[in-house]
């Protein structure tokens, strides 16, 4: 067997850099994964399923699906973009920032609504943070530095399992020699999750109920005085806390989608990030989110300095106009305001309501992805490709915003084509339909 060592892992945010693929003798076979949690592992050796699908499939009038070419695929799908008044193109995060960027000069000549998968997961986090700023920092830092560390409405032993192991809780970094003896881990979420099994101090607070709570700590950290109870947590216990934080060294708290999707949205984001800066005060505080898909940073990167925007981003007047909750997928396909789908590195299939999944099916619908899934199941043309990261390298963005290089490890099969490739084929076709 070959040893292929510090291949960066395409699954969560936290693109782990440290993984070891084993290969067969001929370089052709991914045969094992060192130092992957399980889902980072399962990406690499799904890659090698042997009923994988390798050409592109278009939907029958009865139905049933039928092999078709790349090239019918680039003719159906720069046909349907070039001829649609408004398409959404969609999804964006599990692939890399070449390929976004080749997405985005489409979706401009389109005239697109382009969004990401932030729209339903840390859109509500951007919008907080271009209202108030954010106090950042990187996870090295994290790892080197931090001795208290919050989570709240985030469970990383499920979500993102290395993340606790490679940068927030147990490793021993230059300030951090004593690794999670040395840190304080607090979790706030309302549910008594495996991340909070393992932390110090678990605040369960009532459902819905963050935007009190923080805004006690506020009031603890200044030191006034508070109500017995708030959120469903004793005022001492909210002293403890707001005690814990201002005598870190340097502390952070990550956050996840039980503060960004549950009641007040945005503004739970911004009273978080107010909380970290009144934490500046007394010592070093930073807030990070945890990002889920490996590249979505990566994908509001990219359109953050090709649009000024990093997600719900209306090209439709030939400028780029940003107003979530208008250009947002879900409110664009429910209102029955686009009349043509493309969907490229997500699923939208599996985590949109009903009546957007609905809507799609009812739709042109293009869907680009090297998995069968529950977007592929509503789609007139499914394109399987390359596995970013697996079978093509490419820039991905950790949760911190941090740009890596991911690497190719094997050959994706005879004659696939990578994301890139095949935007790069619908672009080309799209600008000769539109005379451009
Ligand atoms: Fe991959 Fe995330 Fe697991 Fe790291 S924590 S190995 S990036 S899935």
């Amino acid at each position: 067997t070959k040893l292929v060592t510090d291949v960066v892992c395409p699954f969560c945010g936290t693109l782990c850099d440290d993984l070891e693929v084993v290969l067969s003798d001929d370089g052709k076979k991914i045969v094992d994964v060192n130092n992957a949690c399980a889902i980072g592992a399962m990406k690499f050796l799904h890659s090698q399923a042997e009923d994988r699908l390798t050409r592109p499939r278009m939907r029958q009038e009865d139905g049933s699906w039928k092999e078709a070419s790349y090239d019918e695929a680039i003719e159906y799908t720069a046909q349907m973009l070039a001829k649609a008044k408004k398409p959404l193109m969609y999804g964006w995060s599990s692939t890399n920032c070449e390929a976004q960027g080749v997405g985005s000069e489409v979706g401009e000549l389109v005239g697109a609504q382009m969004d990401n998968t932030a729209t339903v997961c840390h859109g509500s986090t951007l919008i907080a943070v271009q209202d108030v700023g954010v106090p950042g920092c990187t996870l090295g830092e994290v790892k080197n530095r931090a001795d208290v560390v919050v989570f709240w409405g985030c469970n990383p032993a499920h979500a993102h399992p290395r993340h606790m192991s490679r940068y927030s809780i147990f490793p021993r970094g230059f300030f951090t020699a004593k690794g999670h003896r040395g840190r304080t881990v607090v979790v706030v979420d309302p549910r008594p999750t495996d991340t909070a099994s393992i932390a110090n101090l678990h605040l369960q607070v009532e459902q819905g109920r963050d935007y009190e709570l923080l805004s006690a700590l506020r009031v603890a950290i200044r030191g006034n005085p508070l109500p017995d109870v708030v959120a469903g947590i004793p005022k001492e216990t909210i002293i403890e806390v707001a005690e814990k934080m201002k005598n870190a060294r340097f502390g952070v708290i990550f956050f996840g989608m039980g503060v960004t999707h549950s009641l007040s949205k945005n503004h739970n984001i911004d009273i978080a990030i107010q909380v970290t800066r009144d934490l500046n005060e007394y010592t070093k505080f930073a807030i990070m989110p945890m990002r889920g898909h490996y590249n979505v940073t990566g994908s509001g990167q990219v359109w953050g300095w090709q649009f000024g925007y990093p997600f719900c981003v209306d090209l439709s007047r030939g400028i780029a106009r940003y107003n979530p909750g208008e250009s947002s997928s879900n409110d664009l396909l429910v209102r029955g305001e686009v009349d043509a789908v493309f969907v490229l590195g997500s699923d939208p299939g599996a985590h949109f309501p009903f009546n957007s999944v609905k809507k799609m099916n009812d739709l042109p619908c293009v869907v680009v992805d090297p998995h069968i899934t529950p977007s592929t199941v509503v789609a007139d043309l499914h394109v399987p490709v390359a596995f970013v990261g697996v079978e093509v390298g490419g820039c991905a963005y950790r949760m911190d915003n941090v740009p890596i290089e991911t690497h190719k490890v094997v050959d994706a099969p005879d004659g696939m084509l990578t994301d890139e490739e095949f935007l790069e084929g619908v672009l080309k076709r799209v600008k000769e339909l539109k005379g451009v």
